[in-house]
């Protein structure tokens, strides 16, 4: 069996790596000359800066894939439980260290709301069924058939996934921040907490579960180790090259084609690139029924991000490995970047430091940096051109004026990313940092399937796909995959 995947996020290389263990002849074809995709690495001037994800959980899904050809992922890569998941950082200068340790959580839940001890326990139970039924028993499963759907709804109504995880925490907790603190893990995936359904609440859980873990050398020590794990396994990796189209015979795939030129025969074929561009652009000729219009078209996206990579001549001791830092409003600015698309200066932002943890980030007296700002998608119109120095600036000062201090005459090295890559470069919709929002209907049966609704030989892995965004998402996608196919 010939099989093609084509790109290498998380999902393309998990994918690739299953299809190879179950004895198919597998080929990767990834458009940029590196490999990771989301989690690509710019190395510059001495600094490693992972592109995109940074917290790694449940890590068993990536061990996995060493372990299908029984090898010892410790050889391959090396992954660290961090101690501090999360600090998270007010306007009013309120600090809370998030982490797996119970007892420092109830502590620190008792100073800023006392009555919230209790609703506290009874939100990490109830996450927990969430987690029972969303991961361990769903994230795997096929959801190409409207009665594989039909089945779950009842438990999914039990588990209340008709709420967003704002008004499911909310009904636990009653403190503001401990209410944004623990609903925020939808904008990890790229929804708005406001709306993204309460089975995302199952990550609060599934964080507690595995911990959150820092690989050694970055991220892209991971893409790394499963690129050697390929070459070993004789999967051959085509970089640098962008398929253009795909050709059908009939209503079967029968090659695609690469840089508009070469064409490649193949028996499947499986796209780790985001559906919506796949069915748009390399199937622009074949005609789809009016429901998949409608699907395609009704598609909400996750939000856009503006990534500002920057090396320091200072060291930051008391900067966190993560750090997220809320601004004033809160359900005002998602309201902007999710509802109206447009820019507000009133941010709320993700630090990342792997210096913190890992001094091999950075050249020696220097510190390592990522800061995210969640921004509108390309929907927006918003001109990055201009816009995007102006939100540079506008970070810089927050971050001074708070985490950073006379961080401008410190920095040596910079750049950003801004939707305009994630739409150009990595081939995404409207520039979305995660594909489509993982709301309730978008979700399953209603996301994009992983077997193709509509011609046979195609299939999707990533975070267009089911489950959905997210490296346990995409990793599960192409667990998925492995049943189908
Ligand atoms: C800044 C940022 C921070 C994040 N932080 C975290 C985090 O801390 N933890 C976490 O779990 N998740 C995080 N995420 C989400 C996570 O990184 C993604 O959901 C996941 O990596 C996406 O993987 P994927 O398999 O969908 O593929 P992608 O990474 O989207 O890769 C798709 C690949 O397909 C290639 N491609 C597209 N079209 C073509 C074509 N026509 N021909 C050839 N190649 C093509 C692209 O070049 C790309 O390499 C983050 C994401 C971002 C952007």
């Amino acid at each position: 069996m010939n099989s093609i995947v084509i790109g290498s996020g998380f999902g393309g290389i998990a994918a690739a790596l299953r299809l190879k263990a179950k004895g198919h002849n597998v080929k990767l074809i990834e458009k940029h000359p590196d490999l990771g995709g989301r989690a690509r690495v710019f190395k510059k001037n001495g600094f490693i800066y992972d592109a995109g994800p940074t917290v790694i959980t449940a890590p068993y899904l990536i061990n996995e894939l060493f372990e299908l050809f029984n090898k010892d992922p410790k050889n391959y890569i090396e992954l660290t439980p961090l101690k501090i998941w999360y600090q998270f950082i007010f306007e009013d200068k309120t600090k809370f260290n998030y982490s797996g340790d119970e007892i420092e959580m109830k502590d620190q839940i008792e100073k800023l709301s006392k009555e919230d001890v209790n609703g506290y326990e009874k939100l990490v139970n109830f996450t927990k069924k969430i987690f029972d039924k969303g991961f361990l028993e769903l994230a795997d499963v096929p959801f190409d058939k409207p009665f594989v759907m039909m089945q779950q709804l009842p438990a999914l109504l039990k588990l209340k996934s008709y709420k967003s995880v704002y008004s499911l925490v909310s009904s636990y907790i009653k403190n503001e921040k401990l209410r944004r603190m623990l609903s925020m893990h939808p904008l990890l995936v790229g929804g708005n907490p406001f709306t993204t359904t309460s089975i995302y609440g199952l990550i609060l859980y599934l964080e507690k579960k595995w911990g959150i873990h820092y690989s050694i050398g970055g991220t892209g020590e991971i893409i790394k180790g499963l690129e050697k794990l390929m070459i070993e396994e004789n999967i051959k990796i085509i970089k640098g090259s962008e398929i253009t189209s795909i050709n059908l015979n009939q209503n079967t795939i029968k090659s695609v084609q690469l840089n508009n030129q070469n064409e490649i025969n193949a028996d499947n074929v499986v796209f780790n690139a985001d559906p919506h561009v796949v069915y748009e652009k390399l199937l622009k000729n074949k005609k789809t029924s009016t429901i998949f219009n409608w699907k395609k078209k009704r598609m909400d996206y996750s939000m856009g991000l503006f990534v500002y990579y920057f090396g320091t001549k200072k060291i930051y001791e008391d900067v966190e490995h993560h750090t997220i830092r809320f601004g004033h409003k809160y359900k005002e600015h998602l309201d902007d970047i999710f509802e109206n698309k447009k820019l507000n200066e009133d941010i709320s932002y993700y630090l990342h430091r792997p210096t913190a943890t890992d001094k091999s980030m950075a050249p020696d007296g220097h510190d390592c940096f990522y800061v995210l700002v969640p921004v509108p998608n390309n929907q927006s119109n918003i001109n990055w051109s201009v816009e995007g120095d102006k939100l540079k600036e506008l970070v810089i000062k927050k971050m001074e004026n708070s985490l950073l201090p006379n961080l401008k005459d410190n920095i040596v090295e910079e750049f950003y990313l801004t939707p305009d890559y994630f739409e150009k470069e990595l081939n995404t919709k409207h520039g979305s940092g995660f594909s489509i929002q993982p709301k309730f209907s978008q979700s399953a049966y209603f996301r994009f399937h992983n077997k193709s609704e509509i011609c046979d030989g195609l299939y999707f892995v990533g975070a267009g796909t089911h489950p959905g965004a997210g490296v346990p998402g995409v990793l599960s996608s192409a667990k998925v995959l492995d049943k189908i196919l």
